[in-house]
């Protein structure tokens, strides 16, 4: 089956109903009838059916063998770097989300978890980075803010040769584009917040394996640990999946109008968006993914215009966050990448005329005439 319709035939209907939507099993504990034989659930923070039913649903978009729901993004990342102890390596790509760069740097770094971020675009930076004791390899593609291309087939080879694993922030691609698994990689990692239930109500995440056995250490940390997301979450979460398909095709369709529309602007210095030809990332993005997605970023010539458009936009919010149906506009220098210090951010091109867009569902003419409205006054 295509995954359009694997994202509608996701789970069963329930069994004792026959509901079609999955009921919100608002629960938090299970009777048990017998002393000798407990029940598939005992207590929601190891099993919850609605829990269960969108991590199945994102497991086989993914094309995995088991799905984990996290209380956020970031909770389903620490979850995954739990796998690491004191002692190991992780190479990282450098444009890593700001929070992810903040939890390595501030609080694995503590426990005796040190990363070695790289541009990771060159698959000999990240080759030249493997020390001894490097466990594992964490790659966003497209990399956020600025959209730069990881070759996720070769970068997991090179993994796999050191005896690491490849975990891959899958976000801003969700399954419907990019399914990483089947590239080579072993961990696919989501902020559900984003396009996954992408009406801007839940903040949510996930994280997918193939091998059986990884699968088993994920299940014991999100069981131990404790980070799981609740039951109206989860069904809400459902419900949004439902759209998948249709959301990522037309946002994407709008992204590509206003990627090729700012290319031809005068106040418009560079576009980063993977789905134009001049991207470096392009031929690599075309093989390993079926779009370019819906969010882009770009550079203005000045801090003037730069304010002008994050403070004028009516038609997308100026905020943080992407992947809703409404448009999303934001600053990567003092939102997503605030935690980051401002030498650090330079030294990564995330300057301070840097605007990235998450296109919604609009029109995309009435984006692109408010945005010229803006830009060009
Ligand atoms: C938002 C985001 C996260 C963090 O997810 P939360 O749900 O906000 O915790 C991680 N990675 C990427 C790429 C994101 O955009």
């Amino acid at each position: 089956m295509k995954i359009g319709t694997r994202i509608i035939h996701t789970g069963e209907t329930d069994e004792r109903t026959g509901a079609v939507s999955v009921p919100i099993y608002q629960t938090s504990t299970f009777a048990q009838k017998s002393v000798d034989h407990f029940g598939k659930y005992d207590y929601a923070r190891s099993d919850n059916p609605t829990r269960e039913a969108v991590e199945e649903a994102v497991a086989q978009l993914e094309g995995g063998s088991r799905g984990f729901a996290f209380a956020s993004g970031m909770a389903a990342i620490s979850s995954a770097l739990l796998l690491f102890s004191p002692g190991d390596h992780l190479v990282v790509c450098e444009d890593v989300y700001g929070g992810t760069f903040r939890v390595l740097t501030q609080l694995f770094s503590r426990l005796g978890i040190e990363s070695t971020f790289v541009d990771a675009t060159d698959p000999a930076a990240i080759e030249a980075a493997f020390k001894p004791h490097t466990k594992g390899l964490f790659l966003e593609t497209p990399s956020n803010p600025l959209m730069k291309i990881i070759d996720l087939a070769a970068a997991s080879r090179i993994a796999k040769a050191h005896g690491a694993i490849t975990l891959v922030d899958n976000t801003f691609m969700t399954p419907y584009l990019q399914r990483p698994l089947e590239l080579g990689c072993d961990l696919v990692l989501h902020s559900g917040t984003k396009f996954l239930n992408g009406h801007s109500d839940v903040i949510c995440g996930f994280a997918v394996v193939g091998d059986a056995e990884l699968g088993k250490r994920i299940r014991f940390i999100q069981n131990a640990f404790g980070a799981v997301l609740g039951p109206q979450d989860s069904w809400l979460v459902l419900r949004g999946l439902k759209t998948l398909k249709v959301r990522m095709e037309e946002s994407q369709r709008g992204a590509e109008k206003i990627a090729r529309w700012l290319a031809g602007e005068k106040r418009v210095d560079q576009v980063f968006y993977p789905g134009l030809k001049d991207h470096p990332g392009f031929d690599v993005h075309s093989r390993q993914a079926s779009g370019p997605g819906a969010v882009l970023s770009f550079t203005l010539d000045s801090l003037e215009t730069t304010r002008r458009l994050l403070e004028g936009m009516r038609l997308a919010s100026f905020a943080v966050s992407l992947g809703g149906v409404e448009s999303i506009i934001s600053y990567p220098a003092k939102m997503s990448h605030a935690a980051m210090p401002p030498a650090e951010r330079a030294a990564r091109g995330i300057g301070d005329n840097l605007v990235r867009l998450s296109v919604g569902l609009e029109d995309a003419e009435d984006l692109i005439e408010e945005m010229d409205r803006l830009i060009n006054c």
